[in-house]
């Protein structure tokens, strides 16, 4: 399959690697858009929020679960910081891999901006 992510899972394109285990990566954004950014993705291809299926929320839940461990190895969960999914075309999901941003790192942006 031709997918950017996929790749990174199986290292076939290099990444920065925040932490792995068996169920998902966590990588550093080639473009960070705050001082810490890193994109927390399930090892195995979900395209998008809208293809989590039915047997999917265990491993959602480890995608979360990873997203806290990076917070707290980046050092900003005490600072805190911000979790985003793009979904679709309009909510600007670019890879069709599902993943999770972890941001922080100084005091962001409000959420209304477009
Ligand atoms: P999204 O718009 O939510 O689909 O976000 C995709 C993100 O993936 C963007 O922030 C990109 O900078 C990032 N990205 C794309 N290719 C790579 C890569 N090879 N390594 C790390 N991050 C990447
Ligand atoms: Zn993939």
């Amino acid at each position: 399959m031709d997918c950017i992510f996929c790749k990174i899972v199986e290292g076939t394109i290099p990444s920065k690697k925040v932490l792995e285990n068996e169920h998902v990566v966590a990588f550093h954004d080639i473009q960070p858009a705050a001082p810490v950014h890193v994109l927390v993705i399930p090892k195995k291809h979900i395209a998008s929020m809208n293809d989590v299926g039915q047997d999917d929320w265990g491993l959602m839940g480890e995608v979360l679960r990873a997203a806290q461990q990076v917070a707290q190895e980046t050092g900003i969960a005490e600072s805190g910081y911000r979790l985003v999914n793009n979904c679709g075309a309009e909510g600007g999901q670019v890879v069709y891999h599902l993943h999770v941003h972890v941001m922080g790192g100084e005091k962001l942006g409000p959420l209304n901006s477009k």
